[in-house]
């Protein structure tokens, strides 16, 4: 697992941006928007050699990666300079794939693609027209190019020098005929939205930034305008969306390297994801500058107007969600581009894939019909006999020690097991809090405590559940109230611990209670934890129904007398360890990346299956957009959640990929079970175990996702402050 572009990718990144900040300034691209083009700049660009990056080296060009011309179109994005790069850069490598040399290009010709089809002649837009030299274009079973001059700019939304040209079958003259040659123009036009996608993404990102650099700076009523969460928390949200878009395209990269049966889909939904989100993104980052943000002075219109050009060039954005749906479900072929080499990988490395293998085969023969349906109506998804058969293979805690009982294995393998579980829609919470336990005492945890606690969870004897919310507080968790006081007991130092939990979920059957207590005055320097045992005299349990059919409890502490063995970390030093918890909590992986796969499978069985009219759903175009945005939207929550898994892998997690993550795929969860109840209404409405009454469920235990863990509104300001760096807002 691997999300850092190669040294290579790093200089060329850095070489262009260099380029781009002295040859493209935003005030020259508000001088030269007009005209569409930036002549001076396309010289630079020309001089680095880039228009010939993608052609091939046996066809006079660089031969350069499709990851190489990403990490390009990524920097076209940050900086928008007024030249068409991602069209000559993808025209120039069909144009020598189809005549074996792009001669012309190197000296700085413009080269560029019609994205429309001209087998019926018409005038259509085509980027580039107005500085290109050659056109090419499809139609019937040819591609065919055309000479210029073409027609003058015509002002556009994105400034982009484009031009309707009278495009048909008597344009111009044939360059290449036949399948062969309509597959390398398909390529292209796949190419083409790749590249740009990989533009928006960054393009919206910049915007983002620029934005809440002015929200740190900005006052209103006293206060940076930053602090304010109606403008952060929507600010964060965007910088999500389109974090996600970025991965997609790289995911989508591999997908292609790896020949990946839904590669073409993935270039359809990349295409349609970034351009939602970066037009969305724009237009949030613009309104953070208020009245100066819709002034032509200030950049963030620029890059509103740019995205929109971008994404719009093409035609409508949701028709590549039909496109998707047609190549994921109907059986549409698509024509890729060739991605040659490629250095990031979203994969696991090879020992935490073998350790997802040995729990593979384990879940293959433990997970029957009958155990599934057993695990659906369960309402504490406790399932101690497979947690035992993998604990006698070491398998539970993949990452432990041996000597203690784990495999041994590398930081990633606790996600890739994850990734199993999700595969099967299995829910593994129990386990991953026995495995924070585990750390913790590794960690924080007394001699004793070790000894006597490591060896069950090790054994898959022992669970722990975490007390963290309480009635009065559950978000401001630094608000507990539950105190533990110190006293001399039988055994010596004793604390005796009084108080409430909420929603202490699997309280029923854990044997140790992460405990979060009071221990002094000060909110975040009075709190201590400890890995309580449940057997205690003064411990009471009881049960909390909830929407989604999920078990949670309520938990007393009546006097409860703890030895101090049993602490985790200092005293008064609970920040630290609750530091380590969420870290590792949100570093683990899965992220209801599971629910939404189990989600989208249970939709699509109902989707095959003709209604009582003879209509198979799948068929129509309102089930095909709805089912291809579960699918892109469950693509971009897996990235997401594999960018954590890998920063996280390599010790060094960003504080803002887990909660980018969590709420991203619980608000998925959310909005795309709620897309789906409405689909198929009235009959999603019947709760049972068939396709549709999963989905009933999906639905409400959705909703409690963006609550527990940590509620969406509680990550916004997280991904505000650390992946924006805006003020804090919560004391
Ligand atoms: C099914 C389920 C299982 C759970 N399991 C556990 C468990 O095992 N252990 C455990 O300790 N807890 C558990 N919880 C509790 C969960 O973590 C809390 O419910 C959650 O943190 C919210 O706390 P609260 O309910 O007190 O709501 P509050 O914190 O009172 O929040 C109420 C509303 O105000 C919003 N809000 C609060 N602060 C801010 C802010 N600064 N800015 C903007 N909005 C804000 C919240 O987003 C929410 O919408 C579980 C909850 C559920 C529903």
């Amino acid at each position: 697992m691997n999300l850092e572009p190669s040294d290579d990718q790093r200089m060329l990144r850095e070489m262009l941006s260099r380029a781009l900040e002295r040859s493209s300034p935003p005030a020259r691209i508000r001088l030269l928007e007009d005209a569409g083009h930036d002549a001076e700049c396309w010289q630079a660009f020309v001089e680095m050699g880039l228009p010939l990056l993608r052609v091939a080296e046996a066809h006079g060009g660089a031969g350069a990666s499709l990851m190489d011309a990403v990490v390009i179109a990524e920097t076209i994005g940050a900086f928008l300079p007024l030249i068409p790069a991602v069209e000559v850069v993808v025209a120039a490598r069909l144009l020598g794939a189809l005549t074996g040399g792009a001669d012309g290009v190197a000296e700085g010709e413009i080269v560029t693609l019609a994205l429309a089809d001209a087998t019926r002649a018409g005038a259509r837009p085509v980027v580039g027209a107005p500085v290109a030299g050659r056109i090419l274009f499809r139609c019937g079973d040819a591609v065919r190019v055309v000479h210029g001059p073409f027609g003058a700019n015509e002002a556009n939304t994105g400034s982009l020098a484009t031009a309707h040209v009278p495009l048909g079958p008597d344009v111009g003259a044939v360059v290449a005929s036949g399948p062969q040659a309509l597959a390398a123009f398909n390529a292209a036009l796949e190419e083409w939205k790749l590249l740009t996608a990989a533009a928006m993404a960054a393009a919206a990102r910049r915007s983002v930034g620029l934005a809440a650099d002015y929200a740190k700076e900005r006052e209103a009523f006293g206060q940076p305008i930053g602090s304010y969460q109606g403008l952060a928390h929507p600010l964060a949200e965007a910088s999500v969306d389109v974090d996600g878009a970025a991965l997609l395209v790289w995911r989508t990269v591999e997908r292609i390297a790896q020949g990946h049966a839904a590669a073409g889909a993935m270039v359809s939904m990349a295409f349609w994801w970034a351009a939602k989100a970066a037009r969305g993104a724009t237009v949030r980052a613009m309104r953070v500058f208020g009245g100066y943000g819709m002034t032509l002075e200030y950049d963030a219109q620029l890059y509103f107007r740019r995205v929109n050009g971008w994404a719009l060039a093409a035609g409508n954005p949701d028709a590549e969600l039909a496109r998707a749906a047609q190549r994921l479900w109907q059986g549409a072929a698509a024509d890729l581009p060739d991605a040659g080499e490629l250095s990031i990988t979203f994969e696991f490395p090879a020992s935490s894939q073998e350790a997802a293998a040995k729990i593979r085969a384990v879940m293959a023969e433990h997970v029957t019909p009958e155990r599934a349906r057993w695990q659906y109506e369960s309402n504490d998804f406790f399932d101690k006999v497979l947690f035992k058969k993998l604990a006698e293979r070491n398998l539970l805690f993949p990452d432990w020690p041996v000597a203690l009982g784990g495999g041994g294995y590398d930081a990633f393998s606790c996600a890739a097991i994850r990734d199993v579980f999700a595969d099967y829609d299995w829910d593994g919470v129990i386990v991953n809090i026995a495995d924070m336990l585990g750390k913790m005492l590794m960690r924080f945890g007394s001699e004793r405590a070790k000894a006597e606690i490591l060896p069950k969870l090790a054994a898959g004897e022992t669970f722990a559940t975490l007390g963290y919310s309480e009635p009065s507080c559950g978000s401001d968790i630094f608000g507990a109230r539950t105190r533990a006081v110190r006293a001399k007991g039988d055994e010596g130092d004793e604390w005796v611990i009084d108080g409430q939990k909420m929603f202490t979920s699997h309280g029923h059957m854990a044997d140790y209670v992460i405990l979060l207590t009071r221990t002094g005055e000060s909110k975040h320097g009075g709190i201590t934890l400890f890995a309580m045992p449940t057997s205690l005299p003064g411990y009471r349990c009881h049960e909390i129904k909830t929407v989604g059919g999920e078990r949670t409890n309520t938990t007393f502490y009546d006097g409860v007398r703890l030895h101090d063995d049993y602490r985790l970390g200092e005293v008064n030093g609970g920040a630290k360890v609750l530091a380590t918890l969420l870290a590792l909590e949100q570093g683990a992986g899965d992220h209801f990346v599971g629910p939404l796969r189990a989600m989208l499978e249970a939709a699509l069985e109902w989707a095959a299956q003709p209604d009582l009219v003879g209509v198979v759903p799948l068929d129509t175009l309102a089930a095909q957009l709805t089912l291809a945005t579960v699918a892109a939207r469950l693509e971009v929550a897996d990235v997401l959640n594999r960018r954590a898994s890998e920063a996280f892998g390599h010790g060094r997690p960003a504080k803002h990929f887990g909660p980018s993550t969590k709420l991203f795929a619980s608000e998925a969860w959310l909005s795309c079970s709620a897309d789906l109840v409405a689909l198929a209404a009235p009959e999603s409405v019947f709760q049972a175990f068939t396709p549709l009454g999963r989905i009933e469920r999906h639905l409400r235990r959705a909703v409690p996702s963006t609550v527990y863990a940590g509620t969406s509104e509680v990550q916004r300001s997280i991904i505000a402050e650390a992946g924006l760096g805006l003020p804090r807002t919560r004391a």
